[in-house]
Formats: C-alpha cells, sequence, structure tokens
C-alpha cells in the first residue's frame, strides 16, 4: 500500500482537531416547527419530504421544546378516524415532550456519552442542538457513528504509522517511505540519502539516569533532527535509539554530507533535561540511492554498516558507505551469535593479575579478567566483547559466572594454602543497574563462602557518578555487606570529584593512561600527584594501573601511591600461572 504523501501534514494536525472535534461537526439544519403549528399541516410537511424524518418543535423564542418523527406522526394519523379526531390538535399537543437538546460547544466525547446513557431511541430520531439556549440545527446518530468511526481509523492509523513517544512515524511508515523516495527519484536524475543515526551510549545514561530520564532525551533527540532536515525530508524513529533520515533531492553525496555534517553539529550543543545541561553524540551513516544500492533492503543494511563503522572508529562522526564496510558488519553478527553460546560451550575463562603493595613489597590482591577462546573468532579482547554482552543483554549471565568463578578460585587458593588475597571483578553498569543487585552479590557470597573482605568490585567512574538516590542506596547497600569498593579508570570519566566525598568508596585506580611512561610526561605527573593528594585527603586507598616499566614503578613510588599493577610484575595470567609466578615472585 502506498500512502498520500501529504498524510504527514494530516497526522500533524490530528491532535488539534481531536480537541476541537464538537458536535458542530454534525449539524444537519432542518427547519424547526413553531409549537402552534396544526397537526395536519405538520404531517403534511412529513408526507411531502422524504427526506424529512425528524424535526425540532420550538416555542415562540425559537427554544426548543420537543420533537416529532416521521414514526411517531404517522402512527397517529394511520388510525381510522384519527384524522378526525386529531386535525383540531396543535403538534404541541402530541409532540415527544423529551428530546435530548445538546449545546453547540459539546464535545463529541462527551456527545456520545449523553445520547448513550438516554437510551438507543435518540441515536436513531436525532437530537436537537442549541446554541445560547436557542434552536441553531439537528443531528443525527448515523452522523455521530459516521464521525467516532473515522476518528478511530485515523487514530488506528497513527498507532499503526507513528511512534508514540516522539511523534515520528515508524518503521513500517518509514519503509512506506522509503519505497516511495525510490520510485520518485527512479523519474529524476538526482539522488537521495539514506541516514541511519545512533546515540553514542544511549544505553549507558537510559540504565544509570532513569527510564523517564532516557524517553525526555529520545524525544529532544528527535526535535533536534526534526529542525535540521527540510519538510519533504523524513525523519524517524525504528526503536530505541535508532533513527533514520531520508534526504530527498540532492545532487550527489557532497550534498549529503553537507547535511549531515550539519546535524552532527547541531546534535552536539547541549539540552536540557530536568534542568540538567546533556551533551549527547550520535553516529551517523549514509548510503546514497542509486549510488550505493537499489533495493530498499539493501540501502537500509549499507547505512547501518555505515553507521557501525562509524562507532567501531570511536563515535561521534559520520561516514558514507563502502564496500569495505561489509566485513565489519558480518564480523560483529558473527560476534554477537558465538557470545550467545560462549557460556554454555565453556569458552570463557579468568586471568588474573597482581596487584602489589608497595610498602611491604607483597602481593595484595589480584584482578581477575576475563577472556573469551572463541573456536570461530579466536581470543577475543574483552574491551570487544564486552561492549557486545552489555547491548545484548548478555552481560547479565557472563557477570554471573565472572563473580562465581573469581570466588570459586579464591577459595581454591586457600585450600591449596595461599593467603587470602584480595580479588578485583569488573563490573558492567548494566549490572549494576539490576534492581537485585545487592541480593544477587549477597547471595553468591553465601553459596561461595568467600569472606567479603576479600571481595572487591570495580565500578567505572561514569557510573557512580550519576548520583542517582538508587547509586547512593546500592552503594551503601553493598558495603554493608562487608565487601571493598573501587573506582576503576579513575581520571577518565566526569571531572566532577564531589561525589567521591559522599560516596562509601574504598579505593581509586588511577587509570593506566596516566601512569604508562609517566617520567617522560609532566602533564600525567600533576595529574597523578592532584589525584594522590586528593584521595588521602579524602582517606581513600588508591592503586596505579598500567605500571609497565621500572621507570614508571619508581616515578609512582616518589608520588607516594599505596599500591601498582601492570606488566612490570605480570601481566594478566591463567590461575595456574598465577599460582606459579605467585610460588617465584609473589612473596619477596
Ligand atoms: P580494566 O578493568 O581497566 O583492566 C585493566 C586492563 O589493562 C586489562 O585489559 C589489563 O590486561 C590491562 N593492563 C594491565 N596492566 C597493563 C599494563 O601494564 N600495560 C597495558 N598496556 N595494559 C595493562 P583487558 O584484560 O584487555 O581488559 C580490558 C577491559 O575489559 C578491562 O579494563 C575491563 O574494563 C573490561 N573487563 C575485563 N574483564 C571484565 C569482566 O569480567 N567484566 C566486565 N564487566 N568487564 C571486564
Ligand atoms: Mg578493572
Ligand atoms: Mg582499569
Amino acid at each position: 500500500m502506498t500512502l498520500p504523501v501529504n498524510i504527514h501534514d494530516e497526522i500533524e494536525s490530528l491532535d488539534s482537531q481531536e480537541q476541537a472535534a464538537t458536535v458542530k461537526l454534525l449539524l444537519h439544519y432542518i427547519e424547526p416547527i413553531s409549537i402552534d403549528e396544526g397537526c395536519l399541516a405538520v404531517l403534511n410537511r412529513f408526507i411531502e419530504n422524504e427526506a424529512l424524518f425528524t424535526a425540532a418543535i420550538v416555542d415562540n423564542s425559537n427554544a426548543p421544546v420537543g420533537l416529532m418523527d416521521r414514526g411517531r406522526i404517522t402512527e397517529i394519523f394511520v388510525k381510522p378516524f384519527a384524522r378526525e379526531f386529531h386535525h383540531r390538535k396543535l403538534i404541541g399537543d402530541i409532540m415527544d415532550t423529551n428530546p435530548v437538546i445538546i449545546d453547540i460547544h459539546t464535545s463529541i466525547d462527551d456527545l456520545a456519552k449523553i445520547i448513550i446513557d438516554s437510551g438507543m431511541r435518540h441515536m436513531v430520531n436525532g437530537f436537537i442542538i442549541v446554541q445560547n439556549g436557542v434552536y441553531a440545527s439537528m443531528a443525527t446518530g448515523h452522523a455521530l457513528l459516521e464521525e467516532i468511526t473515522q476518528r478511530k481509523q485515523r487514530e488506528l492509523y497513527f498507532l499503526a504509522h507513528y511512534d508514540q513517544l516522539t511523534g515520528l512515524p515508524n518503521r513500517l511508515l518509514f519503509k512506506d517511505r522509503l519505497l516511495q523516495s525510490c520510485q520518485n527519484t527512479n523519474r529524476t536524475a538526482k539522488t537521495f540519502a539514506l541516514i541511519f543515526v545512533d546515540l553514542d551510549r544511549f544505553k549507558f545514561i537510559n540504565d544509570t539516569m532513569g527510564h523517564s530520564f532516557g524517553d525526555l532525551l529520545l524525544i529532544n533527540f528527535a526535535h533536534k533532527l526534526t529542525a535540521c532536515v527540510r519538510k519533504n525530508d523524513t525523519v524517524a524513529r525504528l526503536g530505541g535509539d535508532e533513527f533514520v533520515i531520508i534526504l530527498q533531492n540532492l545532487h550527489g553525496s557532497e550534498d549529503a554530507q553537507k547535511v549531515t555534517a550539519s546535524i552532527i553539529e547541531h546534535i552536539r550543543q547541549p539540552m536540557l533535561i530536568y534542568n540538567r545541561e546533556i551533551r549527547m553524540t550520535a553516529s551517523l551513516g549514509i548510503a546514497l540511492y542509486p549510488q550505493h544500492d537499489q533495493t530498499t533492503e539493501g540501502l537500509i543494511r549499507k547505512a547501518d554498516a555505515a553507521m557501525y563503522e562509524v562507532k567501531q572508529q570511536g563515535r561521534n562522526n559520520y561516514l558514507i558507505y563502502s564496500d569495505a564496510f561489509d566485513q565489519g558488519m558480518a564480523e560483529r553478527m558473527c560476534m554477537e551469535t558465538q557470545l550467545r553460546t560462549a557460556l554454555d560451550n565453556h569458552e570463557l575463562s579468568l586471568f588474573y593479575q597482581p596487584q602489589i603493595h608497595l610498602a611491604s613489597n607483597k602481593v595484595i590482591g589480584v584482578e581477575a579478567l576475563l577472556r573469551w577462546h572463541s573456536p570461530e573468532l579466536g581470543l577475543v579482547s574483552p574491551a570487544k566483547f564486552i561492549p557486545v554482552a552489555e547491548e545484548t543483554g548478555l552481560i547479565i549471565a557472563i557477570g554471573e559466572w565472572v563473580l562465581r568463578e573469581a570466588c570459586r578460585q579464591h577459595s581454591l587458593w586457600l585450600q591449596q594454602g595461599l593467603p587470602p588475597l584480595r580479588i578485583a571483578i569488573n563490573i558492567s553498569a548494566i549490572q549494576f543497574r539490576q534492581k537485585e543487585f545487592c541480593a544477587f552479590i549477597k547471595g553468591v557470597i553465601d553459596d561461595t563462602g568467600i569472606d567479603p573482605q576479600y571481595l572487591e568490585l570495580e565500578l567505572t567512574e561514569n557510573l557512580v557518578m550519576t548520583n542517582t538516590k538508587h547509586t547512593v542506596e546500592t552503594l551503601i547497600e553493598l558495603r554493608a555487606l562487608g565487601i571493598k569498593l573501587a573506582i576503576d579508570d579513575f581520571g577518565t570519566g566526569y571531572s566532577s570529584l564531589s561525589y567521591l566525598r559522599n560516596f562509601p568508596i574504598d579505593r581509586i585506580k588511577i587509570d593506566q593512561s596516566f601512569i604508562r611512561n609517566i617520567k617522560t610526561i609532566p602533564a600525567n605527573q600533576a595529574i597523578v600527584r592532584a589525584i594522590i593528594s586528593m584521595g588521602d585527603n579524602l582517606g581513600l586507598e588508591m592503586i596505579a594501573e598500567g605500571v609497565e616499566t621500572l621507570a614508571d614503578l619508581e616515578c609512582i613510588k616518589s608520588h607516594h601511591c599505596q599500591e601498582v599493577q601492570g606488566f612490570h610484575f605480570s601481566k594478566p595470567v591463567p590461575a595456574n600461572e598465577f599460582e606459579h609466578w605467585y610460588q617465584q615472585f609473589g612473596k619477596i
């Protein structure tokens, strides 16, 4: 089915129309009958005018006082001698004295309710409409039904073709518009662009700031996109934070790039949501018709592939489709499929990296780091597959496995005679936002019997920064379990540090980007010194990540950081290798 092009405008005005819908839409003027008109004269009116079904009876001031319908008057006069009996009577003597009288400003919804409450007879006979108490017109139940049906149809059309949150066309209408664009463009020498738009890190915002915040953000974003394009272009929402734009009537790819660059610029401008200034970025992928594909499905796939490539290259940009992108798409699909079975097929394992306490020169803990040995893809880095696990929700099951496996390993080491080491586990924001997160952690502690003081959860700065009630409550509840909390990759997230004072945090892990080659980069030394003095003031413990060389280590020592972790001591290794390493170097 091809939809009329102007339907968008029609739907846009639908809301205001619906609000204004009153009985005015149903008016059907019929000359009223005066209350002192004779019965026979009125009977003649009905006989002469076959279309006349019901008429209002009005008094001298034109106010309605009754109703007469064809059925009633013919029924009276069809009886033998009725004419002789009634001919002197006035219409006021035999009229229906209980008509339904409606003010002209009544809404259709209210009218429907009144008519239904007063009985079906009025639906059939019709009702009288007044303005300022004076007869204005008649209206019929038939017209009312028709109006209601049409309205329902419009509503159904809207529900089926528009996204309820943003009011933008949905996937169905988008596909129709796309098809139309192909057909229209075939008739010209022009081109059109299909642009896939994906908000960067929306899932994170949605999970951390709450869904009503996320909804408002999407509505704002939809407005932004719509403001960037012309009236006959299309902006649609496919679902979640996935939007598409069809830019019509372009001369070539430069046109598309110009518009896309301005969209990106527009998106970067801050938005005010619940009085908070939010800055978002987006990744956009462009496919051109007919250059890149001549089918709607192909265009969609290629714009999506271009967008995915932008994400891979670091987001916040746009790219025009190129054949080389297909490879990246295929890899992602493959990774997703493979990851779904990775847990069941025992392809995941944990590696451990020691953490050293500098003053005592002893191993004080280990960080558990996830590894995936995929038979198809080989060894996949967590930096690559954790985002996929987060997008697909698989992180919940994987995260549970990590926690249980690390606790199991901890108790195994104790049995083997190793001293109790602190074991640090990385927690994704998606896991942390689960309602039952604390109960889950408590469950694992109970099941595995780990002494909670040796369990440390690593949370990211961004996650903790979202100072919502839920975050604070969860942190307090976790702390009450007796476990330790660390902030991972410290220094790479938000710059506001005030939260450290309010939150029950034990340790800061200074991000490795400040530590590596620290000796030769004075700015990094200054940052590390500032972090350490701030941490000291707040009574926090600190660990420097990414200590690769002796020079790094010496520099860190001079800044009085308590603990270190990095390749200089050991790379993350499997449990048994860690045991060997520990026997050799751990007890130095
Ligand atoms: P992270 O938690 O910051 O972990 C430290 C990363 O730095 C690890 O990378 C580790 O191998 C690497 N690293 C340690 N010392 C050095 C060093 O001296 N030099 C250099 N260049 N790198 C060093 P890995 O294992 O590839 O993990 C990457 C990230 O993946 C982790 O960063 C963490 O955010 C995430 N991740 C790993 N395991 C898990 C997990 O079980 N759950 C979750 N949610 N995320 C995980
Ligand atoms: Mg970590
Ligand atoms: Mg880290």
